[in-house]
């Protein structure tokens, strides 16, 4: 990695063959993630409920009693740089029921800082977590240490946290969709994540006035907006999107995993 070369996270979905297995995971975990039949049939005209189709429109929350998951390092990560990562993944419980613990045996958050191949910023998305092999990351963060600027820990931890937590990438605001060179994106995500044309143009390239995706955070100074590298956009800038977590952002974890449905269960 070039010292001044902003890395951009890359969205990690489960291979296409797992989908309908991971959507039952998902609902049986949390039946909320279960998309609504009515939503469905008016989203699609013609719409037919196919295993897969209902598990593309699956989400991967986990449940409202709150998370609280495990996390372990796959490689020699010193404990100064252990603590200061966790510390950013807990930063999403202000004012939500959320719990990142250090586990070393079978921890299900595991996090590599691999470059290469696998490198860059990603992590699965909420209950996706649970298919990945154990012994695999399920999150990498290339190249973190010590030395790694505080804004990055806000930046990148922070957003791929919210992955774990089940968020996907918020869609972006017309003016920075318009940044965004069509074909290449269209050839850059088929390459990196093999979306067809349509995955790309529904994803990326419909700005969030027009998109018909319901749910997420409508926000676009969220965190969870999406991150666009420079070699697909007009300009050759990168699109950087959230650099923390705002306050709509904190509003909306607290509906999904409200602190009080955690009181009242504990009475
Ligand atoms: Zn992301």
């Amino acid at each position: 990695m070039k010292k001044n070369e902003l890395i951009c996270c890359r969205l990690k979905r489960l291979p296409k063959s797992m989908l309908v297995e991971a959507a039952r995971t998902a609902t049986r975990i949390n039946p909320v993630n279960h998309p609504r039949m009515d939503q469905l049939a008016g989203l699609m005209r013609g719409f037919r409920a196919t295993p897969q189709r209902i598990a593309v429109m699956t989400t991967s929350y986990w449940g409202s009693a709150g998370v609280k998951l495990t996390v372990g390092f796959l490689d020699d990560a010193p404990a100064d740089l252990r603590k200061r990562i966790l510390l950013h993944m807990n930063a999403w419980n202000k004012d939500a029921n959320i719990q990142f613990v250090p586990g070393n045996t079978d921890p299900q958050v595991r996090i590599s800082r691999v470059g290469g191949k696998d490198g860059g910023y990603w992590s699965y998305v909420g209950t996706e977590i649970l298919h990945i092999p154990k012994g695999k990351a399920t999150m990498n963060l290339e190249e973190f240490t010590m030395d790694t600027l505080e804004s990055e820990f806000h930046r990148v931890v922070r957003h791929e946290t919210g992955h774990t937590l089940g968020f996907p990438h918020e869609h972006m605001r017309r003016a920075l969709v318009d940044k965004i060179d069509r074909k290449k994106a269209i050839a850059y995500f088929k390459r990196m994540d093999g979306w067809s044309e349509q995955e790309t143009i529904d994803q990326v390239l419909t700005p969030i006035e027009e998109s018909a995706i319901r749910g997420t955070i409508a926000d676009p100074k969220s965190i969870m907006c999406y991150q666009i590298p420079g070699s697909i956009t007009k300009n050759g800038k990168p699109i950087v999107g959230g650099l923390d977590i705002d306050e709509s952002d904190y509003r909306f974890t607290g509906q999904i995993y409200p602190k009080k449905a955690a009181a009242k269960k504990k009475k």
